[in-house]
């Protein structure tokens, strides 16, 4: 069978691998752009299993790919919704301190977002507080306005469609097998046949180091699976929250904490939990892959990790395991809420990056190898961000193109 010829070849239909094959179609209308998805849709792994919020860009280093893009990325895709009549709510964020402690690291968060160049965040106290989110007790909080909440899923058909009409083509249920470059093109195996292309472009989530590593690159990135499961508001107690209702942060950890999130379908999610999968898209405690704990495992940076978050971890897992632990988490931001008012609700895998050194890649990283690019770490928000990250990508891939 002879091999399918195009210019660029993304493997990975989540968020960004779609935004990247959407923007460099409009950069590039002449070339051929090809995307693979080894899935049958788009976005069914992260970008189709996340919180669905339109984050504001409080939290992240000023400067970082993170904060740029959040920002940015938050603005322009509200403008692509309206565009495609995709609904947003704007039910704002409150990010709730009840300590000292809290209260301090709630200025710096304010302090950090002002950077970052948020709109309309402001301190507020308890009582507007109260207005706001009646239920939720605090004695300060920071008011983000432009949070809001979406539907990822149709983000990413947006994008499909867009990249579809300009001429792109998509192949669904396409895996991405091997890749080897000889002569300045790639022979590229998947489990439908053989592709040729000048340039790779790899944003395959959870199997981002894999994928990198058989397009040549020797990373010293591991991406280890990280589930997170939710409760969800009886329908009946849906009323407790407004908008979206966040605990302080705590610095040390990587993620923000168990927290309320209303969804667009009308639920409100409460959670998530964070433990290490047993399978790259293990939704379920029962999912287990060999292969995938094997490639946690013998990973040395993965026992790094282990020994320098020991204590947090196995707070962690007992949340997860305990849902009265879950619940008083929850119980500082709603005190009245029982362990009755919470139903099972769903879940997600975080890909996460560590290093060799046991140490989380915080910002969002891209590495570059002789034709090709590899996107190996892209958390959150990276779905606010996926508009600037997709560009982002293009305008590198666009060089590369152009320059032999
Ligand atoms: C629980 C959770 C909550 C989150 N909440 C938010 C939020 O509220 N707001 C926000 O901005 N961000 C959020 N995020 C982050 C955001 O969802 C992700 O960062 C983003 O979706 C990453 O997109 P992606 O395209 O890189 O990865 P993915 O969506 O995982 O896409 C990667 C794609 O690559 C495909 N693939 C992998 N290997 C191959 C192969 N060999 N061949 C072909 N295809 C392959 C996969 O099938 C998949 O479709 C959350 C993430 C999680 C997990």
């Amino acid at each position: 069978m002879t091999a399918v010829q195009t210019d660029i070849l993304v493997v990975g239909g989540g968020l960004v691998g779609l935004s990247t094959a959407m923007h460099l179609k409009q950069m590039q209308p002449r070339l051929s752009i090809t995307l693979i998805e080894k899935d049958g849709v788009a976005a069914a792994q992260q970008s189709g299993h996340n919180s669905g919020v339109l984050h504001a860009g409080i939290y992240y280093e000023p400067g970082s790919l993170k904060a740029r893009f959040c920002v940015e990325g938050n603005r322009a895709l509200s403008n692509l919704c309206e565009r495609f009549d995709i609904p947003i709510v704007r039910c704002g964020k409150v990010i709730v301190a009840n300590t000292d402690k809290e209260k301090d690291r709630l200025e710096r968060l304010h302090d950090r977002g002002v950077d970052n160049g948020v709109p309309g965040l402001r301190m507020i106290s308890s009582r507007e507080l109260r207005e706001i989110e009646p239920h939720v007790e605090g004695s300060k909080a920071l008011f983000a306005p432009e949070s809001a909440i979406i539907d990822f899923k149709k983000v990413a058909c947006a994008y499909a469609e867009i990249f579809r009409n300009a001429g792109g083509n998509l192949h669904f249920n396409t895996e991405f097998v091997s890749a080897c470059l000889e002569n300045g093109r790639h022979r590229v195996v998947t489990n439908q046949g053989e592709f040729g292309a000048r340039l790779i472009i790899s944003c395959a989530g959870l199997h981002a180091d894999v994928v990198a590593g058989r397009t040549g690159n020797r990373t010293e990135l591991r991406v280890i699976p990280f589930r997170g499961e939710y409760l969800q508001l009886r329908k009946d107690r849906r009323n407790l929250v407004n908008g979206l209702v966040y605990p302080v942060p705590d610095p040390d950890l990587p993620f923000l904490g168990v927290h309320f999130t209303p969804r667009i379908d009308g639920s409100v999610e409460a959670g998530p939990s964070a433990i290490l999968a047993t399978k790259r898209e293990g939704y379920s405690y029962r999912d287990f892959s060999l292969k995938d704990v094997a490639s946690t495992l013998s990973f040395p940076g993965f026992w790094l990790l282990v020994a320098r978050n020991l204590g947090p971890g196995i707070a962690e897992i007992n949340q997860a395991l305990r849902k009265s632990v879950f619940l008083k988490g929850l119980q500082r931001l709603i005190p009245e809420l029982q362990e009755d008012d919470l139903e099972p609700g769903g879940s997600g895998v975080r890909a996460m990056a560590v290093d060799r050194k046991g140490r989380m890649v915080d910002d969002f990283h891209i590495e570059e190898t002789p034709g090709a690019i590899h996107v190996l770490n892209a958390p959150s928000p990276a779905a606010t961000s996926s508009l600037m990250i997709g560009k982002y990508i293009a305008g590198k891939a666009d060089l590369r193109i152009n320059s032999g």
